[in-house]
């Protein structure tokens, strides 16, 4: 099956014959303005938010790159950059942005499933979890103890926080009240590419610059009001020579994830100003940069542990191997962790350096 072929240019492989294309198969399903959501699987994502935001609404959660399929979303498990707060704008709260798929089960019959059933049949339709397309506040904060704890706390609709081997930047968006100060609205020109530039592509690419620009000019300005639509939407579309000049230089983009108990990542050994520690380590002598993505409510009593998603652009595949060495002065007390599904797949070297990698299903109780 293939969606929009993201996951097989980050994997840099062949799709299997026979090759089933799913971009014919695009649209609302069973049209109807009374509420009902739902999307054929080749729908790209981008046409999804474009319909929904006509009727007001959005997802609380979505990958940030929005040509991907639906189908594709869903098969690779793929996921968005949602906090506790997004779980919270639909009722009753959940972290799930899809209500019921419709697959194709063994015996090649079409029938309705809920996501946690999902097991790698063909998808046909996907029926979303809708919100409210209310408007959202971002801020960038430079990383320190005091700022983990900010970006860790519960007003967090979205949130994502970059390392690279001079700097971290912890950016969260929350709900926008009126008396919050803002004199700038987003979009306006060019301002997605400018501000994926500045966070995630910089500070991997020039020693110091992202310091010296975003560090010191775009702190301060990172304040702008957006509808939650177009702050999901935070990767700008890759041309094919962006994506060919990936190649060339030998970039790989995996993910990895691990369990983790939120609370536990205010202070202490499993802190998250210790994992940014470690990552920048890495990343200042091997370049490249780390993305932390978290959903899980450090106040929710009940909740004992949440995945920790760690997206990793680096040089060469030759060193995988030495940043999940690296990674692993951090994870020493975690034993099990699973890689994205739709991206590089590490699975080799996660196992020779003694880690247990388990399956990543797209069932939406984690996953935001
Ligand atoms: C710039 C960039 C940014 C990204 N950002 C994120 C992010 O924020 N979060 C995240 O989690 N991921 C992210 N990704 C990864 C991306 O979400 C995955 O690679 C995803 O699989 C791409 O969707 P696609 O439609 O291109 O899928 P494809 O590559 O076409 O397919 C992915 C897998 O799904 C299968 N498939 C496709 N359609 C169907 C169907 N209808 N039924 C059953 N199986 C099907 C394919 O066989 C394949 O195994 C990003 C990737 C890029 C390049």
């Amino acid at each position: 099956m293939i969606g929009s072929g993201w996951s097989f240019w980050l994997k840099r492989r062949y799709a299997a014959s026979p090759h089933i294309f799913t971009h014919r198969l695009r649209g609302r399903h069973r049209p109807n303005d009374s509420g009902d959501f739902t999307y054929l699987s080749g729908t790209p994502l981008c046409d999804v938010l474009d319909d929904l935001r006509k009727r007001g609404k959005t997802l609380a959660s979505a990958p940030a790159i929005d040509d991907i399929s639906l189908g594709g979303w869903v098969a690779s498990g793929s996921h968005g950059s949602a906090g506790p707060g997004a779980k919270h704008m639909v009722s009753p709260p959940t972290h799930s942005k899809f209500v019921e798929l419709g697959v194709v089960d063994v015996n090649g019959d079409a029938t309705r499933i809920k996501p946690n059933s999902y097991q790698g049949q063909i998808v046909l339709w996907v029926k979303l979890r809708t919100v409210d397309n209310i408007d959202i506040q971002k801020e960038a904060r430079p990383m320190s103890d005091t700022n983990a704890e900010w970006w860790l706390r519960d007003d967090a609709v979205q949130r994502m926080l970059f390392v690279n081997g001079h700097d971290a930047f912890l950016l969260k968006w929350v709900i926008h009240r009126p008396l919050m100060h803002s004199d700038h609205r987003d979009p306006h020109c060019c301002s997605r590419e400018c501000g994926w530039f500045q966070a995630d592509v910089l500070g991997a690419m020039c020693k110091g610059a992202c310091l010296k620009w975003f560090g010191r000019h775009a702190l301060r300005t990172w304040k702008g009001v957006s509808t939650l639509d177009y702050a999901i939407r935070f990767v700008p579309r890759l041309t094919p020579v962006s994506a060919l000049i990936s190649v060339l230089v030998a970039n790989v983009n995996f993910e990895l994830f691990f369990m983790i108990n939120p609370r536990s990542l205010l202070n202490g050994q499993h802190s998250l100003s210790n994992l940014v520690k470690v990552l920048q380590k890495y990343h200042s002598v091997y370049g490249g940069r780390s993305e932390i993505r978290h959903g899980g409510s450090r106040d929710e009593e009940t909740l004992d542990s949440y995945p920790l998603m760690l997206d990793v652009g680096i040089v060469g595949e030759r060193n995988v191997a030495t940043y999940i060495a690296c990674l692993k002065r951090y994870t020493l007390w975690i034993k099990n962790v699973s890689v994205h599904m739709g991206k590089m797949d590490v699975t080799n070297s996660l196992v020779q350096l003694g880690y247990t990698v388990v399956p990543r299903h797209a069932d939406g109780r984690h996953d935001v």
